[in-house]
């Protein structure tokens, strides 16, 4: 098997590199494999027509975060495409228990992928097939998630060219892909999407969020044209808890642009800031006060209901 070269996998089968094997370990099919000889069969649908569900999970300090909203979310994307989780909860937990701890994880992400199965080729849905559960995990150093938060990020707008059913989370992310290269080769570190109307759908990647002038927190209601976020909904509660006004709305780009802060939210990264929106410096250009409080409130919240 090789793979490309990329600093993200494991090279340990790649002609071009003699690296030694990371010890890395995936989950696929039940079993425990080396990350880089662990594959899915090339009839699979999740290969063939991104017939599948994904989760991504971040871990802090050992413990997975928002973990009950995550498997939840994964069993409402399955139920939307008429598929059944491969595990029960339990089971399910315990398997991401033994990949954060056979891959040494402290500081990272969690990646659950669970597609239709291998079958012979064929549009309509097989009633039969077994479904692959995979997961991965990678290190993700907190110095570079804070350096984000510190200095804030920039994003542009392009048009959401996405199909209407962005409320589940599947792998077909082609839109998101080439949004999200547009973005990075513009300088950028995200992209919001915006329908026809005008309005910001989300990130990528990521839910997309205004701090008013009047100091309110906006960020788009849920509908099928957004991802329900963990993060969004854990963050939502904290506001609510600590008396922090926020409205779930639709908010347009001129409204984004002329914002007194911005940020954006995931799993991956949390509570972002973001400082510039296509030519705009968002406030005066650095990272946002409120922004920084809801960072906090998140990490105070997803923290206290973090289960090792
Ligand atoms: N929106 C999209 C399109 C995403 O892909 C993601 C995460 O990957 C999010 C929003 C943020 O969701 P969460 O907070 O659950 O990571």
């Amino acid at each position: 098997l090789k793979i490309v070269n990329n600093d993200a996998l494991d090279m340990t089968h790649s002609s071009h590199h003699t690296r030694a094997p990371s010890g890395r370990i995936a989950y696929v099919g039940g079993r425990y494999l080396p990350h880089g000889s662990a594959g899915v069969h090339i009839e699979d649908r999740g290969l063939q027509f991104a017939d599948s569900i994904y989760e991504v999970c971040a871990v802090t300090d050992g413990r997975l975060l928002d973990e009950e909203g995550h498997l939840a979310r994964l069993e409402r994307s399955l139920g939307a495409i008429g598929m059944k989780a491969p595990l029960e909860r339990g089971p399910l937990r315990a398997v991401m228990r033994e990949m954060v701890r056979r891959n040494h994880l402290r500081d990272g992400l969690l990646y659950l992928q669970v597609t239709r199965g291998a079958y012979a080729r064929d549009h309509m849905m097989p009633a039969t097939a077994k479904p692959t559960l995979i997961m991965t995990t990678r290190r993700l150093a907190p110095e570079i998630v804070e350096e984000r938060r510190r200095n804030g990020v920039s994003v542009v707008t392009r048009p959401d060219i996405r199909w209407r059913r962005c409320d589940i989370k599947a792998t077909a992310l082609l839109a998101n892909v080439m949004a999200k290269t547009e973005a990075r080769r513009a300088g950028a570190y995200e992209v919001w999407m915006v329908d026809e109307q005008g309005f910001v759908t989300e990130g990528a990647s990521t839910n997309a969020w205004i701090v008013t002038r009047e100091g309110r927190v906006v960020t788009r209601d849920l509908s099928s044209s957004i991802l329900a976020g963990v993060t969004r909904a854990t963050l939502l509660r904290a506001a609510a808890a600590a008396g922090i006004h926020f409205e779930e709305r639709r908010f347009s780009v001129g409204e984004a642009r002329a914002a007194a802060e911005a940020f954006i939210t995931s799993a991956t990264g949390g509570v972002i800031p973001v400082t510039r929106i296509d030519e705009d410096k968002i406030g005066s250009g650095v990272p946002g006060e409120i922004t920084r409080r809801m960072h906090e409130l998140y990490r105070a919240l997803s923290a206290s209901e973090a289960q090792s």
